[in-house]
């Protein structure tokens, strides 16, 4: 079996190659004209790119010396944005579609609240219709980007009377809109924040930023986290993205650190692990070239890339021995590639704590897995059926 892409002389490499070389330094606005910030999608957005095409496209997009498109605009480029072209209005996409494309426009997702992260369904905020008009009221956390954002995708409930998945809706809201406030939350990466709570004090959205029917909202979310889940089993270091157990290895080797047995086996096993993710992407790839849409697969990817790309994080960190305990971000070297905040090492250890916990838990995904995979009896939830606004504990009170 051949699991290389198409070599240099493939038609749309060179095609994609002569286009950057005519275009040195493009901008993200030029890059989205040729359809290539999100080539899967179809015309005019993207160029309808198969599996195999987009991945072309993308190696080229690195190897023009920039970083990938849907790591600067991730929310609206693999998750959100194509709620757009399925559930979305023509206004809607062209409203929105064309600065998310050139990531003019950064999007954030405000779905997590201080009530729980993985019990979406149980969440606070609420909108409440007010003529051509919805008014919100709650409060995000854990919100990435929201502090650079212009556009947020916002689940809220919308009818309190419906159990708590139902009554849910989602909108595209205007970041800058009076009642919305961002305090960033500081991490422990130091580098950047990556995390927000974001308040939402009686915020006027128009009735136009609903996504969808309204009360569809759970289902809309549903299909946004799969996708993104799907696209994490990549098997770079945080999430799919940054080194891989291909350039640790490297690393170790050129460094000399390989020499150490415990190491040496410990950086084995990530190996092994790094070559079945790799091909699980190549099964993602074929099931996508042969139309299977995105399955729960993704949640079992996730669970294996996770904690994968703790592992060699740490790997990495360890084999720097005491001095790894200084921040630096040169802790081995790695090839020339622009991976955006997780090109180095350092970086990258001490975010990925947060691997097993963003996009799904472990637990969370374990459940999912258990339930919709394996077939396994489903987690008994009692408050499942009852209207949102019969709970007790607060949350009928915080939708009235
Ligand atoms: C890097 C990063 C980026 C993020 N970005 C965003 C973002 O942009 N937008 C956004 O809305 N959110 C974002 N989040 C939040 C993320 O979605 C939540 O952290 C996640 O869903 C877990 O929710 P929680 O932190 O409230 O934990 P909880 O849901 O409170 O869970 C606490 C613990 O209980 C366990 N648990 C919960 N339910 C069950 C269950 N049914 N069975 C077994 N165990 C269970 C969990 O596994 C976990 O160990 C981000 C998180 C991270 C780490």
């Amino acid at each position: 079996m051949d699991f290389n892409l198409p070599g240099e002389d493939d038609p749309r490499r060179v095609k994609v190659r002569a286009w950057f070389e005519k275009n040195p330094n493009p901008t993200y606005a030029q890059l989205a004209e040729q359809g290539w910030t999100a080539s899967n999608w179809p015309e005019p957005w993207g160029v309808s790119a198969d599996a195999e095409t987009q991945f072309i496209i993308d190696e080229e997009i690195v190897r023009a010396g920039l970083e990938l498109p849907y790591t600067i605009n991730a929310i609206a480029l693999n998750q959100c944005g194509q709620s757009l072209l399925t559930h979305g209005a023509e206004e809607q996409r062209q409203k929105f579609l064309p600065g998310a494309l050139a990531c003019e426009d950064i999007w954030c997702m405000l779905f997590s609240e201080p009530s729980g992260g993985s019990d979406l369904g149980g969440l606070r905020t609420t909108a409440k219709r007010d003529g051509d008009h919805y008014i919100v009221n709650g409060h995000k956390i854990w919100t990435s980007v929201a502090d650079e954002a212009s556009v947020g995708v916002l689940v809220a409930r919308t009818d309190a009377s419906k159990p708590k998945h139902m009554g849910l809706s989602v909108f595209l809201i205007d970041m800058h809109s009076p009642g919305v406030t961002v305090n960033p939350i500081i991490d422990m990466t130091g580098n950047k924040n990556e995390y927000n709570e974001v308040f939402l004090d009686n915020v006027k959205i128009p009735a136009d930023a609903l996504l969808g029917r309204e009360g569809d909202g759970w289902r809309i979310v549903m299909e946004q986290l799969q996708t993104e889940r799907v696209g994490m089993t990549k098997p770079g270091v945080v999430w799919g993205m940054g080194p891989t157990a291909r350039d640790l290895m490297d690393g170790l080797i050129k460094t000399g650190r390989i020499s150490d047995p415990l190491l040496r086996d410990d950086a084995a096993k990530v190996y092994i692990e790094g070559e079945i993710l790799r091909l699980l992407t190549f099964r993602n790839m074929t099931n996508r070239i042969n139309g299977t849409p995105a399955g729960f697969e993704g949640s079992a990817g996730k669970m294996m890339s996770s904690p994968h790309g703790q592992r060699m994080a740490d790997i990495a960190k360890r084999s720097q021995g005491a001095s790894g305990m200084i921040r630096d971000p040169d802790v081995l070297p790695l090839p020339n590639k622009k991976w955006g905040m997780f090109s180095n090492w350092d970086y990258a250890y001490w975010f990925s704590p947060a691997n097993t916990l963003g996009v799904g838990t472990q637990e969370v995904l374990l459940n999912v897995v258990a339930e919709r995979v394996l077939g396994l009896p489903r987690d008994s939830d009692p408050t499942a059926k009852v209207p949102f606004s019969e709970l007790s504990g607060g949350l009928a009170k915080a939708a009235e």
